[in-house]
């Protein structure tokens, strides 16, 4: 296949269009893409650390509704009839803060003293589980890790030291928060914006989910989790990882200094991005009357880039007919290889042109006299006997030539010739064809013409000639033969031949003189 100037200056602009345009396409997908990252990063940490100090504050606000009712415990300890008192108590706690699912009073060894709710029918029991220990073991103020509980539910217990003014432990005052049922973590967390992919969840200081939106997942150890073993060390932060189930997260999390649990904010890094996505496919969509238009215009200015070159290479492949330099004038010449282009070849077609006529000429005239040598004349003459041209014809010798050389040598006698030449041009008419038919034997054409014309136009020369002095300073005469196709012959030769007997008839008959051919047509 051979490619055109104007194909290939199309591809390379379209090329062009399409690389830069998904160039632009995949940059702006990256930086994109990039910034949603960063965005979601930030806002997951700045989400974990709200979520940590909501969190914190709410925790020491519930111990410190603890210690408050505490208070109000320690004097009702000794009074046998205060249980109703410290059931009441229990059930205030449990109502008001909403916080706990239970709430209990008990002695220092762990014997229940007051219960809500009453269903529970704890009274008089002893407390064995883990938070009841811990919290008789430790005699201070306490957030429990997660533990299984008597009646099989994942607890943290929160409770505080029962206290007397002397510092005499008399038992202490707790609340269970059940991590499987509503409970007062799902409200601080639960409300979050789950929709766009993130969620929240909570560990405790070993790294044990104790809040997680699937409540299967309680109490998994994701202590393996790089952010997990961050947060849990007391770090806040924000960083890209990949979680316990192998998706790519963008996490921010967050610690909670009262309780030393970890909260991490996290949403997966694929719905994060699919916006960057839309955007490459909006951007796309937006951009396609543009594409579209762009496109246009390159084909069209390749076209108008082209066609002059194209032109112009047609025309010089086509530099033998004769109207090709008008046209190729008239090719649009807008830019500067065009001009340059152009104006070399109009240039050329020009220079070739000249020679050309150069050679025409040379090649159909006679060098010393200027006038159509022999050749040129047996063309036409053949060309008009061919269509049936009537024309009529004289050959005429000049008398004594020899004796011009002779006497005044080679020289002067071409120059003779010369002035015979310009004077039968003066003679004839336009349009008459004056030829050199040999060395002093000249012949005139007078196409459309008859014997009677060329007659008068042989005397009207023979007169001039007579009556003027030639160069040699002498007057040379002539003897002329006439002959006219197609009254006297209907081939060329043959006309000339009779021509030619008429010519030597006047030279025989005393020279300087015109003799017509017979009027009788001869044919070969
Ligand atoms: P006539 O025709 O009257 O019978 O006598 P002529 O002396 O003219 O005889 P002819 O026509 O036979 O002679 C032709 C002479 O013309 C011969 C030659 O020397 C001369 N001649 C032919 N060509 C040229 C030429 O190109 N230049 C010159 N100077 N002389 C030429
Ligand atoms: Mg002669
Ligand atoms: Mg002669």
């Amino acid at each position: 296949m051979r490619w055109s100037l104007k194909n290939l200056i199309q591809i390379v602009a379209l090329l062009a269009i399409i690389l830069t345009f998904l160039t632009s396409t995949t940059v702006g997908y990256r930086v994109n893409k990039e910034n949603l990252i960063q965005t979601t990063l930030e806002t997951n940490k700045a989400y974990a650390k709200k979520l940590s100090s909501t969190t914190d504050t709410y925790l020491r606000d519930i111990l410190q509704t603890l210690e408050v009712n505490a208070k109000e415990v320690i004097p009702l300890l000794d009074d046998p009839d205060s249980q109703p008192k410290l059931n009441s108590i229990a059930e205030r706690i449990r109502t008001q803060t909403s916080t706990f699912n239970s709430v209990a009073i008990a002695s220092a060894d762990g014997v229940v003293m007051g219960v809500s709710p009453p269903s529970l029918d704890l009274i008089g029991e002893k407390l064995t589980s883990v938070g009841a220990r811990q919290t008789i073991k430790d005699k201070k103020p306490l957030i429990s890790n997660p533990y299984v509980g008597i009646t099989g539910e994942l607890i943290i217990f929160i409770s505080v030291p029962l206290l007397t003014e002397d510092n005499v432990y008399r038992g202490f005052l707790g609340g269970a928060i059940y991590l499987n049922k509503p409970n007062i973590l799902e409200k601080i967390l639960g409300n979050h914006f789950y929709e766009n992919g993130s969620y929240v969840y909570v560990v405790d200081r070993k790294g044990t989910l104790i809040y997680h939106q699937l409540e299967d997942r309680l109490k998994d150890d994701v202590s393996e989790n790089e952010v997990v073993q961050k947060v849990i060390t007391g770090e806040s932060g924000a960083q890209e990882l990949v979680n316990t189930k192998g998706v790519p997260m963008l996490a921010g999390y967050s610690y909670v200094p009262i309780a030393d649990w970890g909260i991490v904010s996290q949403r997966p890094v694929n719905v994060s991005v699919a916006s960057a996505k839309s955007m490459v496919f909006e951007m796309m969509w937006k951009s396609l009357p543009l594409l579209l238009l762009a496109l246009f215009l390159v084909w069209y200015l390749a076209k108008k880039i082209a066609l002059p070159l194209q032109k112009l290479a047609y025309y010089t492949e086509m530099s033998t007919e004769s109207d090709n330099k008008e046209k190729m004038e008239l090719v649009s010449d807008w830019y500067y290889e065009a001009r340059q282009l152009k104006g070399a070849l109009l240039h050329s077609l020009d220079y070739f042109k000249n020679e050309m006529n150069f050679f025409i000429h040379e090649s159909t005239t006679d060098p010393l006299t200027k006038l159509t040598n022999r050749r040129t004349m047996d063309d036409l003459m053949k060309k008009w006997v061919a269509s049936q041209t009537p024309f009529a014809m004289f050959i005429l010798d000049i008398d004594k030539f020899k004796r011009v050389n002779d006497r005044y040598g080679h020289g002067i006698g071409d120059e003779v010739l010369i002035y015979l030449a310009n004077c039968m041009q003066q003679v004839v008419r336009k349009g008459d064809i004056c030829c050199r038919y040999g060395g002093e034997e000249f012949v005139v054409l007078f196409p459309k013409s008859d014997k009677v014309t060329a007659y008068l136009m042989a005397e009207r020369l023979r007169e001039t000639l007579e009556s003027t002095v030639s160069p040699c300073g002498e007057i040379v005469t002539i003897s002329i033969g006439v002959a006219a196709y197609p009254l006297h012959a209907d081939h060329p030769a043959r006309l000339i031949e009779l021509a030619d007997q008429s010519l030597y008839e006047a030279k025989r008959t005393g020279r300087n003189k015109t003799i017509v051919a017979s009027n009788e047509p001869q044919h070969e």
